[in-house]
């Protein structure tokens, strides 16, 4: 009897697919992908594949992105229920209704959000691009959605007020200011690295703020052998696989685990590819504006 990773591996040949998985991924699930990063990372990898098919593991709006970006591919997500609460919190009404009471301001729009609201925005930012998308935006008034974290984040980075909108990710919110000092006494060595997702007494604590793929590059760039760890801990699995030699300690482990990122299982990779489900779209009148929200993102 085939393993499912080899079963996986056989259709995904078979298909001509291609497999990405988020940093947040369960373990065995980046194990088996061609490509693992954050969501910009993968969103750009997508748009640059040959392959017509892509499973994208990940959540709803990530594979949405991809959607928008290479709209001639199919996109598959294996559980179509993996949403993002975060990017529930937020409306293109309440886009419009900011737009309203602050005329002549530019909304940024994290890609953490419904394609229909990065339709109503003027440019999106990532985690790790998200201080120059708002610093190329000059000094017009800014309307930051949908993370008050990432958005204060950025305020203080650039030192000016920014009108946020107040959604979050539940998942970083559970990592707390003091699971990080208890681990900071155990391990006084380490380096804290943190996620601007956090909030702020948690960013307060951190040596460095990053996005996942920055936390991957700067682990395995930086001469420090030992760190702490405040993000989502499906990130852990990169982070020891790349760095033997260095030791990562996951803050709360048992609490910042997002549920949504955890639903994209190999049962349900096999399934996608067995029955080419489950196919995200995005409408073109929406998608047409959405993509120039992205690439003004990405030409920054
Ligand atoms: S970790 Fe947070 S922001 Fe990321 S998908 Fe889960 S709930 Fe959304």
């Amino acid at each position: 009897m085939k393993s499912i990773e080899e079963q996986i591996a056989e259709l995904k040949e078979k298909r001509g697919a291609v497999i990405v998985a988020h940093n947040y991924q369960l373990d065995e699930v980046q194990a088996i992908a061609d490509f693992t990063g954050d969501s910009l990372e993968l969103s750009r990898k997508v748009a640059t594949l040959p392959n017509d098919v892509v499973v994208f593991c990940g959540v709803h709006f990530m594979a949405e992105t991809a959607a928008i970006l290479s709209p001639e591919k199919t996109i598959l997500i294996s559980d179509p229920q993996a949403g993002c609460p975060m990017a529930d919190m937020i409306t293109a009404d309440a886009v419009r209704r900011l737009k309203a009471e602050h005329p002549g301001a530019k909304v940024v729009c994290y890609v953490n959000s419904p394609a229909d609201v990065k339709a109503e925005s003027d440019i999106c930012c990532t985690s790790s691009n998200a201080v120059k998308v708002v610093e190329s935006l000059g000094n017009a008034e800014v309307i930051f959605v949908p993370d008050r974290n990432l958005g204060s984040f950025v305020a203080g980075r650039l030192g000016r007020a920014l009108i946020l909108y107040n959604g979050f990710c539940p998942t970083h919110e559970r990592i707390r200011d003091v699971d990080v000092l208890e681990l900071k006494a155990k391990y006084p060595g380490a380096l804290v690295l943190a996620h601007p997702e956090c909030n702020r007494p948690v960013r307060e604590l951190a040596d460095e703020l990053l996005s996942t793929g920055q936390m991957c590059r700067f682990a395995q760039a930086s001469d420090h052998k030992e760190f702490i760890v405040a993000t989502e801990f499906g990130i852990n699995y990169r982070l020891r696989n790349e760095n033997p030699g260095k030791t990562f300690h996951p803050v709360n482990p048992d609490r910042a685990v997002c549920p949504n990122m955890k639903k994209i299982t190999l049962e349900k990779v096999l399934w996608s590819l067995q029955d080419m489900k489950h196919r995200v779209t995005v409408p073109e009148s929406i998608a047409c504006r959405a993509a120039g929200a992205i690439q003004r993102m990405l030409e920054i």
